[in-house]
């Protein structure tokens, strides 16, 4: 019987031309991720996903480890499309190894024992299909690390774009600048997770913050609609230093970039910090808004942050969005993305009006049950 490895390196194709580089005679630099890593002959990348035979530089294709309907505010994006249903896929594998990992049974496969995804074959073709019979107005690469599965996701993305899908990542950040140049004539929405401000815990989760801060200043530069999430771990990456100096480098790069703050639950092997209350959520927020930040939301705590769940114009306060957890209660912008109040252009990457909501609560395609809330 093959082994998880084998079955994997069945499906992959060579890697995009633009990714690779001959560094010597036996070894290829690979720049999915930033990591960059040198791979000899016969040997696998951080990530064991991509790897080099033959000196030929193969990355993962065919299949997804996981496929799931979910409300766009799961992902979270929050100025984008808000109601819309995110037909989300992921790979196998990730190139950090975070011990609260919340996707770790895909994620960390070929590095965990206990880590037992299975691939299921597919096509960009099938996977569209499915995304279009689903409702859904865009296609998320998620739940692993989508930069490592480039490839895939392009060729997904350009099926997407053809059928009108909107097309995003959600992702550690851990970017190079031609991964983000390959990417960027197909991709509409990025998530980043900033996980730190401290080199020192990237360097334990396995990465470094500089490729981080890099990926978020290029998105934005490239006009790509960016939101940022982190996720707040006590005594982790709470320190309020710490808070204010990541909330002040997101407002520098732009003020009208949305940080969501969200709560940890204890998961994988992370289980000593205790769970991240309402109250350090909303300290946190208040931070956020201090350093500059307009929109600042509070994540995983539905219904116990106040008004954070909800959009307000930047100018006149007008509730723009009413959200309880992932429900859009109330939408109020107007045709052109606009605050009805004040006239405001509100950042983002709106719809001529709200189009429903499909669901508010994740759902397994097939199962569909395409309720109008
Ligand atoms: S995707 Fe990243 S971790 Fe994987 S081989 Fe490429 S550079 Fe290395």
């Amino acid at each position: 019987m093959a082994t998880l490895a084998e079955v994997l390196e069945a499906r992959t194709i060579e890697a995009a031309p633009e990714l690779v580089e001959q560094i010597d005679r036996g070894r290829l630099r690979c720049y999915a991720c930033g990591h960059a890593c040198p791979i000899p002959e016969g040997a696998a990348g951080v990530c064991k996903v991509r790897f080099n035979r033959g000196g030929v530089l193969y990355a993962p294709y065919g299949y997804v480890g996981g496929v799931q309907c979910d409300p766009v505010e799961k992902k979270p994006f929050f100025h984008a499309r808000p109601g819309a249903l995110a037909y989300s896929f992921g790979m196998l594998g990730c190139d950090l190894h975070c011990s609260y990992c919340q996707n770790w049974v895909t994620s960390q496969t070929l590095r965990d024992p206990q880590a037992v995804a299975l691939p299921r074959d597919t096509s960009p073709t099938a996977l569209v299909a499915d995304a279009l019979r689903s409702g859904a107005r865009l296609v998320v690469s998620t739940y692993n690390e989508p930069l490592i599965t480039s490839e895939w996701s392009v060729a997904i993305f350009k099926e997407a774009r053809a059928a009108g899908l909107l097309t995003a990542f959600v992702s550690n950040g851990n970017g190079t600048p031609r991964v983000l140049e390959y990417l960027r004539p197909w991709i509409d929405l990025y998530k980043v997770d900033l996980k730190s401000f401290d080199d020192r815990r990237y360097r334990q989760l396995g990465g470094r913050l500089a490729p981080v801060l890099d990926t978020i200043r290029a998105l934005h530069g490239m006009g790509i609609w960016l939101e940022i999430v982190t996720l707040l771990i006590p005594g982790f990456n709470d320190a309020p230093d710490e808070i204010d100096r990541l909330t002040s480098f997101v407002a520098g790069i732009s003020p009208d970039i949305p940080w969501h703050v969200t709560a940890f639950h204890k998961d994988y092997h992370m289980s000593d910090p205790d769970n991240t209350t309402p109250e350090m959520l909303v300290t946190a927020a208040e931070a956020g808004r201090r350093n500059g930040l307009r929109y600042v939301y509070a994540g995983n705590a539905p219904g116990r942050v106040g008004d954070l769940e909800n959009t307000r114009c930047h100018e006149c306060r007008a509730l723009l969005i009413e959200r309880d957890g992932y429900h859009v209660l109330q939408y109020r912008l107007t045709a052109t993305g606009a605050c009805p109040a004040c006239g405001t252009a509100i950042p983002g990457r709106w719809a001529a009006g709200f189009e429903g909501q499909i669901t508010a609560a994740p759902f397994l395609p097939g199962r569909r049950l395409l309720r109008q809330i």
